[in-house]
């Protein structure tokens, strides 16, 4: 058996050569093919491209009769040539005309061709074409000769890219002008836009394939290797999670790749034959993912993209490529994709210029879809696969009403889309006619509506959406965002802000509500090892355990509220004993005040989320307590059901319009009633006009949302008769279904209910 003639070196020295030729592009390919075979001592060299209908077309040949090449055309999938390319993955054949997969072509003449060796063609991981070698003899080919031809298959999808060797019909659905996609996904935020793509993660198009220096190559993708692991463990110990938007897991499974011998060794090796750090990086890639492509299980195709992630943060430590650099030249109408991310890293972006967010991951409750809904950001999540499909700069629709996303949309998808946009245009105005109006119900019932915010940026929506006042303040935003703890002094001007904007009208202030996705970039904190973090050390009881940052906070209100109406509510608390112990810390504060003789809040009214089912057994007691509650309902439901709110296979699994839900809440109000206690509700479920509906068809009266769905849910507010529907749902409560949505929208669409 006889190897290459000097290695795959030489013939990529010799294809720079011819590259670099003043040739026509099928000429230089002609040459290509004739240097390969030469190289690899076959008789045969082929090349087959991807034409405008998707099929294999033979383009160039050495070897095989010249009067195929143009002639002989392959599905995917057809044939051995059309294997390779379905399952991007190289074949090596010493007898190919016995593989069950062999289609016989007798126009190319290759029935005297015993043995086969051929690799996919592959351009950011796509596949374009099909290289494949023959020889008379059953010819075993070694894994070198494999590599070595998937190398040269490398350098050859650029030398496709680069010319113009496709043969591309007019409606081109294949390399260059790429198709259309329509991917169905989950709503996390409402609204429609109509941008460009822009990559989270963006990333890196090797274009430097050939070393000129093998030696320094080695070295370059050591020490770039040895970056990476150590800026992952840094990752890892500093707990820089929330703000990386990472989730342990995906870091630890990093990590193990990373520090992985043979994905080291093997990227190495693919840089002795010839390619650079960057192009062997990427050859390897391809190669992986060609084999975790084929596995069924779910978990090792999940494991496929951490692969993927790691390979391009690899590319970008060997390129320099920062994401900060990128995000600079964010366009006009960004839509943002990622795999997933957390909140901060959404507030990094130009809110100004961001239309909308997909995701392949995430989920409707998670608090980077909370953020995406309060900028009023149309978000797509659980986008299946579109990483794999867009291209920097694509046009792309966002459809976060359906929860659609169309990529490179036709003209027609375009038109309707632009209508639909106009009809939403419309729509606004006619929330803003209602701007001044009350939430006033058809019967004379009145309906309070606030909204929920967190930034200082969120301010002017309380205005301009005719908002009752801000219900929820979640303070936590501050912190996040922030690369250290806000001072004393930053809190207080924020909470001054809010106040000033509120004037007259409430603002209720959540204490710190930091823990499980929530987590502070600079705290640092080993006790965030947690396996259950939904469930661990999170909100009130980090402020309970290190109660001088709760006093840090409350005084900072304080002195803020001075003179003015402060509201105060303590998230996660569990049990009556934590929120005595809260407001205890409260009354130390004031006291403080006091001694030092500061002016303190005209009126101070102290309550509590609630969002741990055990608290809602103790409300008898609870209530006597308290000046108001608000339920939080993205986390009261998330345990009443066990059921991870930011996990995406269960986040959706239970319908919150159940009667489970519906009697839960009403067995709320109804207590609240009898005490007299003021309840709101301040969870996502209040921002949706037909879970609004429900909310107020059991009893409740305020209700706290996003600034964007005031509009819609107080539409909704003045269509409804709430006698009526308590009626109707009177015989909802005790129904067995997991869901009762069909019926309250089908009340909804009898009676008129703007929904
Ligand atoms: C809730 O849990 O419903 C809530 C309003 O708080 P957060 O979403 O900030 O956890
Ligand atoms: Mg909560």
């Amino acid at each position: 058996m006889a190897g290459s003639v000097g290695g795959p070196r030489i013939l990529l020295r010799r294809l720079r050569e011819v590259m670099a030729e003043p040739e026509s592009a099928q000429k230089r390919l002609d040459k290509i093919v004739v240097l390969i075979a030469a190289n690899m001592v076959a008789e045969v060299c082929s090349v087959y491209l991807m034409n405008g209908a998707r099929e294999l077309e033979l383009s160039a040949t050495e070897g095989l009769k010249p009067s195929a090449v143009h002639a002989t055309r392959l599905r995917v999938g057809e044939g051995l040539v059309g294997d390779i390319a379905a399952h991007a993955r190289p074949l090596n054949l010493a007898d190919a005309q016995s593989h069950p997969g062999f289609a016989y072509r007798p126009e190319t003449g290759e029935e005297i061709y015993k043995s086969l060796m051929g690799v996919p063609i592959l351009r950011s991981g796509k596949v374009v074409g099909v290289l494949v070698v023959q020889n008379r003899t059953k010819r075993h080919y070694t894994e070198e000769e494999v590599e070595a031809l998937q190398t040269v298959a490398m350098v050859l999808a650029e030398v496709v890219a680069a010319a113009d060797l496709i043969t591309a019909e007019p409606d081109d659905a294949g390399f260059r002008q790429p198709r259309s996609y329509h991917i169905p996904g989950a709503s996390f935020a409402e609204g429609i836009a109509l941008g460009h793509a822009v990559l989270h993660e963006p990333r890196v198009h090797v274009t430097k394939l050939i070393a000129e220096d093998t030696e320094l190559e080695l070295k370059r993708l050591e020490q770039a290797v040895y970056a990476l692991r150590g800026s992952i463990d840094d990752m890892l110990e500093t707990e820089d999670l929330s703000h990386a938007g990472e989730h342990r897991e995906v870091l630890q499974a990093y990590r193990m790749f990373a520090n992985d011998r043979g994905w080291l060794q093997r990227m190495l090796e693919a840089v002795n034959t010839g390619l650079t750090a960057e192009a062997a990086v990427e050859r390897v890639q391809n190669d992986t993912r060609a084999r975790l492509q084929r596995a069924a299980d779910p978990y090792i195709r999940d494991r496929l993209h951490d692969f993927d992630d790691l390979a391009n943060r690899l590319l970008r430590q060997l390129t320099g490529v920062t994401l900060a650099s990128l995000s600079a030249n964010l366009p006009n109408d960004a839509i943002i994709i990622a795999r997933n991310m957390g909140p901060a890293e959404l507030l990094d972006y130009d809110k100004d210029r961001l239309r909308g967010l997909v995701l392949e991951e995430g989920a409707p409750n998670a608090h980077v879809s909370i953020v995406a809904r309060a900028f009023g950001i149309a978000t797509v999540g659980r986008a299946e696969d579109i990483l794999q499909h867009v291209e920097p700069g694509d046009a792309i629709i966002v459809d976060g009403d359906t929860g659609e996303v169309y990529l490179r949309p036709s003209q027609e998808v375009i038109a309707s889309y632009s209508e639909k946009a106009r009809f939403r245009a419309r729509k606004q105005e006619q929330y803003k006619a209602i701007r001044g109006e009350p939430a006033i119900t058809l019967d004379g019932e009145k309906v309070a509506l606030y909204v929920n915010a967190g930034l200082q940026v969120d301010l002017p929506h309380l205005d301009e959406a005719g908002a009752e006042g801000i219900g929820l303040f979640r303070t936590e935003l501050q912190f996040m965002i922030a690369s250290t703890l806000p001072s004393l002094r930053d809190q207080i001007e924020l909470y001054r802000a809010v106040l000033d904007e509120a004037g007259d009208k409430p603002a209720v202030f959540r204490t710190l509500d930091i823990g499980g996705d929530k987590m502070l970039p600079y705290m640092n904190l080993a006790a965030f090892k947690e396996e259950n973090p939904a469930l661990g050390w999170r909100a009130i009881r980090i402020s309970l355990d290190r109660p001088a940052l709760l006093r840090h906070q409350i005084r900072a209100l304080l002195t803020a509220a001075a003179g003015r109406s402060l509201r105060i509510m303590f998230p996660m608390v569990a049990e009556i004993a934590e929120f005595r112990r809260a407001k205890a810390l409260v009354e130390k504060e004031i006291a403080r005040l006091e001694k030092f003789g500061k002016e303190k809040p005209a009126l101070l009214e102290v309550g509590t989320m609630l969002e741990v089912p055990s608290l809602v057994w103790q409300l008898d007691t609870l209530l006597p307590e308290v000046d108001f509650v608000s339920i939080g309902s993205n986390d009261l439901l998330q345990f009443l059901f066990a059921s991870d709110r930011g996990n995406p296979r269960v986040a959706t699994r239970y319908d919150f319009l159940s009667p489970i839900v519906l009697s839960f809440i009403r067995h709320i109000v109804r207590t609240c009633r009898a005490h007299g206690t003021p309840l709101t509700l301040c969870g996502e479920m209040s921002g949706k006009p037909l879970e609004a509906m429900a909310l107020v068809g059991l009893g409740l009266r305020r209700i706290s949302m996003s600034p964007a769905a005031i509009g819609p849910v107080k539409m909704m507010v003045r269509s409804l008769d709430t006698a009526k529907l308590a009626a109707f749902m009177d015989g909802l409560y005790d129904l067995p279904d997991r869901s009762v949505r069909e019926q309250l929208a089908a009340y909804a669409e009898e009676n008129g209910i703007a929904i």
